[in-house]
């Protein structure tokens, strides 16, 4: 069985409901479904979760809310009367409403887009309701309990089958609503399909899948039919993502394969997530390109370094402290190079820098800023002969100096630093090299 997650995007109106409904029935496979609030029609129009953030603000400040309300009121009954259903949800919006006026909590009106939108998907589908409240469990402070989560949820889907869960958010023990950060009815759909053990979880999106570089830098960038898990994170912490990144972990560890597709190009394969390079069939060279800019490298010099021991930690030991997270950390045998982000370290530079200093007594100390890194990521980078003298012919024909590289243990990217204003170039050649047909 399928578990079938529609973005907000999708659900927007009740055409988009209609739609999804017809992808939902076009395969008996897709028996639990999980849906996210309505989101925006045009580019004016507010996502749902946004209206109800609206008229939270609103009655924080003891304000009257009743236009943020009207909002979503009228969307609701827009789609309850396109699909057949008018008037149905009336009684319901009012009594949120006015526990909206009594004090409700942030997370509590915020997760009534989801509850609504599974509501009108499970009446549209003839599904049963689950409501996320009784299954997805939250500690009191907001933390998920995994375990309980997935005890609950499968004995409830199961029970219910075919079911439509409302995404976003579940409960504590005392019945009080949390909701994930945002975009998390990704997450809830992965939980759905660990809980089922489900042979493919689907998340249904408004685009054709994962790509192999930033559309922004390369328009016509090809769609990935196929990556595993592991090139997915690396190419996800350089930026690029269509999915929640807390959505990977429940499929990953299930052993589930993920398949992003596009409600409005249900033709379209889309991509395919998967655990091994073998189920793929392949060994792409460079699955995919992802950049990001604002880096900077600490870069420490000191004769012998690498006799002394405890030096590394000694370094490492003073970023913590001031809570700065360290990106990558190529060493020489007597250099140490700590690349950090760069408006990260802004704030706490000069007593940083001081600081180690004291720590490890280097001989030089110096701050490079202006680096982007580029990650190229693919599962035969190092299986394949001649991949990496290609890439960096690539580079360096278009004259691009590179400031750093190394390689991720996983041998699954090659990381090049370069000139925050050669990064454009550098993906653009790279990808002209493995990757355009
Ligand atoms: N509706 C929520 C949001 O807009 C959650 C979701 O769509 O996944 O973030």
């Amino acid at each position: 069985m399928f578990v079938a997650k529609f973005g907000g995007s999708s659900l927007a109106d009740a055409e988009g409901f209609l739609n999804v409904r017809d992808i939902i029935l076009a395969d008996e496979q897709r028996t639990c479904v999980v849906v996210s609030a309505p989101g925006k029609r045009n580019d004016h129009d507010l996502k749902i979760t946004d209206a109800l953030l609206d008229c939270h603000h609103k009655a924080q400040m003891n304000q009257a809310f009743d236009q943020e309300f009207s909002v979503v009121m009228r969307r609701f009954q827009q789609i309850a009367k396109g699909i057949g259903h008018p008037g149905c949800l009336d009684e319901e919006l009012l009594s949120v409403k006015q526990a909206i006026g009594n004090g409700a909590t942030r997370d509590y009106i915020v997760s009534r887009g989801e509850y609504f939108s599974a509501v009108l998907m499970a009446k549209l589908l003839g599904f049963n309701f689950v409501d996320a409240r009784e299954v997805i469990s939250f500690t009191k402070s907001g933390k998920l309990n995994l375990d309980l989560t997935l005890q609950l949820t499968r004995a409830a889907l199961l029970a219910s089958s075919p079911a439509v869960l409302p995404g976003f958010y579940g409960a504590d023990e005392e019945g009080e609503i949390h909701t994930f950060t945002r975009g998390g009815s990704d997450v809830s759909g992965a939980l759905a399909a660990a809980a089922l053990d489900a042979d493919l979880y689907e998340n249904w999106t408004d685009v054709n899948g994962f790509r192999s570089a930033d559309p922004r830098i390369i328009p016509d960038a090809s769609y990935i039919a196929s990556l595993t898990y592991r090139e997915l994170r690396e190419l996800s912490y350089m930026g690029a993502s269509v999915m929640h990144e807390e959505a990977v972990f429940p499929v990953r560890n299930a052993g589930i394969p993920t398949s992003i597709r596009n409600t409005t190009n249900p033709q379209h394969p889309g991509t395919l997530i998967v655990h091994t390079p073998r189920q793929i069939g392949r060994l792409p060279a460079v699955t995919g390109i992802a950049g990001k800019r604002g880096f900077s490298t600490i870069i420490l010099e000191k004769n012998r370094m690498n006799d002394e021991i405890g030096f590394g930690r000694k370094v490492l030991s003073v970023l913590e402290r001031h809570h700065l997270n360290f990106e990558h950390l190529p060493t020489g045998i007597d250099a140490l190079c700590v690349m950090v982000n760069t408006q990260h370290l802004s704030k706490v530079r000069p007593v940083v820098l001081e600081e180690i200093e004291e720590a490890v007594n280097p001989d030089t100390i110096q701050v490079q800023d202006g680096i982007a890194l580029l990650a190229c990521v693919g599962a035969g980078l190092f299986k394949l002969h001649g991949t990496i003298a290609r890439l960096f012919t690539a580079v360096s024909e278009q004259g691009i100096p590179v400031r750093t590289m190394f390689q991720a243990p996983s041998e699954l990217s090659i990381i090049i630093g370069v000139n925050e204003s050669d990064l454009e170039t550098a993906i653009k050649a790279i990808y002209d090299a493995f990757i355009r047909e």
